[in-house]
């Protein structure tokens, strides 16, 4: 790719990153790792052009579809949070790829990214930023119209990117030993939540964070 394009000019320039790096430091933030990977990953590639101006501020925003691009302070919440519980990061499912923004940032912390999407377009050009930013390690899927990827787990964490009402036992299902699911809950309200799978066995652990917003997680394929 281009190497201007890739490293942003005045409003997608480093320093504009920069500042929204301080940004999340402030807002609690502290996972190094996480802070360095998005410092250098280039959200402006993932949104349409006449949005890459405002990739650096803090906020979702539109990318076709009715979905949405993640908000930075929530990518980096989930990511952390993922990090800090999982105990290892060998194997990791993301539900919703979406632009693929928040896939460019777990694949460079966890050895093996899988990322399911139903809309067969948005996953189309997620797929191309992945090619084009060389990160070979995620693998990505249209979604079977079910929730999650089965074929490919059990993983270590499993992070969705959309908000079922209540959580899919599918996605319970696909967690390996003491494995970690981060995820949205709720119809009008939801909740972040994290649910760990106590050893191997069949139960599970339940808490439930600060209230978030998201898109919800639905069932069916648009291709
Ligand atoms: N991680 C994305 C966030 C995209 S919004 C990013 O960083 O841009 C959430 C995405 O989840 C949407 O693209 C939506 O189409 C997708 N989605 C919703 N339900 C799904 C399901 N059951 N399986 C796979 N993807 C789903």
């Amino acid at each position: 790719m281009d190497r201007l394009k890739r490293e942003g000019l005045g409003m997608t320039s480093q320093r504009t990153r920069n500042r929204l790096i301080q940004r999340l430091r402030e807002e609690g933030i502290s996972n190094e790792a996480v802070l360095d990977v998005m410092a250098s990953t280039p959200r402006h590639l993932f949104l349409d052009e006449a949005l890459a101006i405002r990739a650096y501020e803090d906020t979702s925003l539109p990318i076709g579809y009715g979905q949405t691009i993640s908000q930075p302070y929530i990518v980096a919440r989930m990511t952390e949070l993922l990090l800090s519980r999982a105990k290892s990061l060998h194997r990791v499912l993301e539900v919703g790829t979406g632009s693929g923004y928040q896939a460019a940032i777990l694949a460079r912390l966890v050895d093996r990214l899988y990322s399911v999407e139903r809309i067969g377009p948005l996953l189309e050009k997620a797929r191309q930023r992945f090619r084009e930013l060389g990160l070979y390690n995620v693998e990505t899927s249209i979604s079977s119209g079910g929730f999650g990827w089965p074929e490919k787990g059990p993983y270590d964490a499993i992070l969705a990117a959309a908000a079922p009402a209540s959580v899919p036992s599918d996605l319970k299902e696909q967690l390996g030993p003491d494995g970690v699911l981060v995820i949205p809950v709720g119809n009008e309200r939801q909740f972040l939540t994290i649910i760990t799978r106590r050893g191997d066995s069949q139960q599970f652990d339940v808490e439930r964070l600060e209230p978030v917003h998201f898109v919800p997680l639905l069932g069916g394929v648009v291709r």
